[in-house]
């Protein structure tokens, strides 16, 4: 598996000059809700620190924060089938003007979600790939639709109008891949009742929808139990209007809120909707 992974690496690094595209094909056109203030959001991303107990994508404007579905087109891990990506291969486009350090970012949260499932980032070639992610950061806020679209590039906005903690950083880029590759946020699993208290008094006043359960119809853990280290598990502070916190743990030693490391269970589940030995 590193084996592969080192492979898939130095053939990312061998793509390099071809990676970047100023204006890709077909990208899907996306609109953001009503009352969407980029000044606002990219104002309180500004004053993002780590300690503040909640990741910097909550902070993006979009549903549960990070979440793009007001796609006119758009139709914990995704069941549709006709939102997996062909082959195991998520295709992508890198707007062209990162820094150096910026691209290895988004090519270390890539190798984060390769080097423990059979997943391939590569860059998207025009003459075979119709769908691929759009990786752009001039858009406000991280965010990602919710497995594949179809009919063309998905944005992954990766936004870096901001002078401190963007979204450009290796936990952050695998967290947003994810969710293009299917997955939802760990809290708003049907069970997160028997795993977390949700404090609504301490939510901000309209943001409580951000709360909601997902359905069991539309998403499945694959049996695999709840999971504090989820790199898709909030924060104790997400949409906190006061302060204090709003989504608190029933095991005392649990951590959570982390953006560094897909974890095992993040993995297992990964590896159950796309299961190395497909096709073998
Ligand atoms: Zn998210």
């Amino acid at each position: 598996m590193h084996f592969k992974s080192l492979l898939e690496l130095l053939l990312m690094v061998a793509y390099l000059a071809e990676d970047t595209i100023a204006h890709p094909p077909d990208v899907i056109p996306h609109t953001y809700p009503p009352g969407h203030d980029p000044k606002a959001i990219a104002k309180a991303m500004a004053n993002w620190r780590p300690d503040h107990g909640h990741q910097i994508w909550t902070l993006s404007g979009l549903r549960e924060g990070d979440i793009m579905d007001h796609n006119p087109n758009s139709r914990n891990v995704i069941r549709d089938s006709n939102k997996l990506w062909f082959n195991y291969t998520v295709p992508y486009v890198i707007q062209p003007g990162l820094t150096q350090y910026e691209r290895s970012e988004v090519f270390k949260g890539m190798n984060l979600i390769m080097q423990g499932s059979c997943i391939k980032f590569r860059p998207y070639q025009y003459y075979r790939d119709r769908d691929y992610i759009y990786l752009r950061y001039d858009e406000v806020g991280c965010w990602s639709y919710v497995g594949r679209q179809g009919g063309g590039g998905q944005v992954v906005s990766l936004a870096r109008n901001v002078p401190e903690g963007t979204c450009l950083y290796h936990g952050v880029v695998a967290h947003e891949l994810l969710h293009a590759i299917g997955f939802e946020h760990m809290h708003n699993n049907y069970n997160r009742d028997d795993y977390v208290w949700i404090y609504y008094n301490n939510i901000r006043a309209g943001e409580e929808h951000n709360f909601l359960k997902i359905s069991p119809q539309e998403y499945t853990d694959y049996g695999v139990p709840y999971d504090y280290d989820s790199v898709m598990h909030y924060g104790r502070t997400a949409f906190s209007g006061n302060g204090g916190e709003t989504i608190v743990p029933k095991d005392p030693n649990a951590k959570t809120g982390q953006q560094e490391f897909v974890s095992r269970r993040d993995f297992l589940k990964l590896n159950t909707r796309y299961p190395c030995n497909f096709g073998k």
